[in-house]
């Protein structure tokens, strides 16, 4: 059966899977390292790809596989690559493009976690990451050189809560014939699908709403149809182009198949190997089960708070990009369904670090947590904890002031949620 029309609910419960032999209703967790094959013709086949199939979990699990075609399904993208974290799906897109003395583009305002790796871990290995401003597209062009690999950005910025102008920025890579690569984390495909916007490859840390529990860490990578077109004869992609020593010269370009994601499976993860526990695969199959009516309910969640928090006397400033005056506003209605925007709100308060740590300190539903996208409610104060490593000048530039308070908001009664934050305000 084609899935191609189906809703994203429905893809998140079916896509990939059909009860197996023991019609087994909930996909099984294929918990092995290793697998058997018919003869050593076979296994022969096998590792010259000339028969698709499993070898060792590191490369391919049929758990990650249902897994990998609904994430890609969700996203309308050609294939999916499940990994051990969102970091090494991060690490593994860029790393399959570019080499040392190239660089990549990557926007201002994205996830502490990826900044260090691609600023500080890719210099060490001699890709330089290039600054651009998410605000201001127009700052990507004078960036590009020949050796320019990669646009790297976050659809919803997680702690910034910017939104991306993602139209712009497919335009300009388009037109140096560069990939674009989109983090989908916060917004997760229910909200935005960046390939419809002309993105190339979408990555994913799944740990967050995918999941949705806090209770694993994963990520993933899809790359678009047609992405292979962009890539054939690209001067600026010679390692498709060109025969694969690690691989018995293979040329990725001349393989009828999405080669983006096929060489991140044959080179990155069979040498690398941050490769998903097949339990955690399970988990966050059960997550995506559920997806649509969770992040539904955080949007609304956070929609309600940010309004209370916009009218209360010790609030300076809200950042929720689905209010109407916020900055972002008229880019979440272009591309965020309904305008739902997630369950990432921060906000200023009268006072500084001490007073904001304070409200923290005092919150009595809500955990103090670094993560987002827990069902439950989660608060913390960036400046001391998340962001200590920056100097205050950084801070400015990322919006991140002594007195900013970020939350996840979980899927509590709203009104329970408001209560707490209006105790913890009074103290
Ligand atoms: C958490 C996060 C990551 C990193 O993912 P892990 O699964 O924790 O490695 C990457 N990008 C964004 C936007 C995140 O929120």
């Amino acid at each position: 059966m084609s899935h191609t029309k189906l809703h994203p609910e429905t893809l998140a419960l079916h896509q990939g899977y059909a009860p197996d032999s023991q019609q087994t209703i909930s996909v099984p967790i294929y918990q092995t390292t290793a697998y058997g094959f018919d003869s050593s013709q076979q296994a022969g086949a096998r590792f010259a790809l000339q028969e698709l199939g499993n070898i060792y979990t590191r490369l391919t699990n049929p758990t990650h596989d249902v897994l990998e075609k609904r994430l890609a399904a969700l996203e309308g993208g050609a294939s999916g690559i499940v990994t051990a974290s969102g970091s090494a799906a991060i690490f593994y897109a860029i790393i399959n493009l570019a080499f040392a003395g190239d660089n990549i583009l990557i926007a201002d305002k994205i996830y502490g976690g990826s900044s260090n790796l691609l600023l500080h871990t890719l210099k060490n290995l001699g890709i330089q990451a290039r600054v651009f401003s998410i605000d201001e597209p127009s700052s990507i062009e004078p960036l590009i050189d020949t050796k320019t690999k990669a646009i790297f950005f976050e659809s919803l910025s997680n702690p910034q809560i910017a939104i991306a102008p993602i139209e712009e920025i497919t335009q300009i890579a388009k037109k140096h014939q560069i990939i674009t690569i989109c983090d989908n984390t916060v917004a997760t495909p229910i909200l935005c699908n960046p390939i419809k916007w002309g993105v190339d490859v979408v990555v994913h840390s799944l740990s967050k709403y995918a999941s949705g529990q806090g209770s694993t860490i994963s990520g993933g990578i899809v790359d678009r149809e047609g992405l292979n077109d962009l890539i054939k004869d690209n001067p600026r992609y010679p390692q498709f182009n060109t025969p694969d020593p690690s691989y018995h010269g293979l040329v990725y370009a001349s393989v009828p198949l999405p080669i983006f994601n096929l060489r991140i499976r044959t080179a990155l993860l069979r040498d690398i190997g941050a490769a998903l526990s097949p339990f955690n695969a399970w988990l966050v199959l059960q997550g995506l089960e559920t997806l649509k009516v969770r992040i539904h309910e955080h949007s609304a969640h956070a929609l309600k708070i940010a309004q209370f928090l916009s009218s209360h006397p010790k609030v300076t400033a809200v950042n929720y990009p689905g209010l109407a005056n916020n900055p972002y506003h008229h880019l979440a209605k272009k591309y965020f369904k309904d305008s739902l925007c997630s369950g990432l709100v921060s906000f200023e308060i009268i006072g500084g670090s001490e007073q904001a740590k304070k409200v923290c300190d005092s919150t009595q539903i809500f955990s103090i947590v670094v993560n987002i996208g827990d069902t439950k409610s989660l608060i913390v104060h960036p400046a001391s904890t998340t962001h200590s490593q920056l100097d205050t000048d950084q801070l400015n530039a990322l919006g991140i002031l002594p007195n900013t308070i970020r939350l996840s908001v979980g899927l509590e009664n709203p009104q329970d949620l408001i209560a707490d934050l209006s105790q913890a305000l009074q103290d």
